[in-house]
């Protein structure tokens, strides 16, 4: 399991890359190697994450990065894939039985603990979550 440190390591050791650069997100895309997708549209995908933080946690990314390596970098052309993001998240916690709450979440940047530089939105849940976070 992922503690806290090497989450931080990890984000820590990600370089920000530039809007061209490929993440291992492309290859979940691509089916270059395996995940779990729980929805999949045109637009969105979302699969398990592999160091999972809760009994859920799902990552919500969109199919096209288009420039979008985090939510810093967002521009106006993004506003309808960031709330297609947000939406979705509603929809995959509702079918993952997260009736009684969750966590949406997006980590941006180094001192945020972002380690993959394709913008994506966590759906944490299945616990109490606490505040404030980590
Ligand atoms: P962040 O730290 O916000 O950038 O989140 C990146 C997330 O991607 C982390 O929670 C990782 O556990 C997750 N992750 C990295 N590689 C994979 C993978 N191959 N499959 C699923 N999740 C992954």
């Amino acid at each position: 399991s992922t503690s806290m440190a090497s989450e931080k390591e990890a984000a820590l050791a990600a370089t920000p890359p530039d809007a061209d650069s490929p993440t291992i997100f492309d290859k979940i895309i691509n089916k270059e190697i395996p995940s779990t997708v729980v929805y999949e549209d045109d637009k969105v995908l979302a699969f398990r994450d592999i160091q999972p933080q809760g009994p859920v946690h799902i990552l919500l990314i969109p199919k096209v990065r288009d420039g979008l390596t985090g939510i810093s970098k967002a521009e106006e052309r993004h506003i309808d894939i960031l709330g297609r993001l947000l939406y979705t998240a509603k929809l995959v916690a509702k079918q993952e039985g997260l009736d009684d709450g969750y966590r949406v979440v997006i980590n941006d940047g180094p001192k945020g603990c972002q380690s993959v530089y394709h913008i994506h939105v966590h759906v944490i849940g299945g616990r109490q979550m606490n505040w404030p976070p980590g």
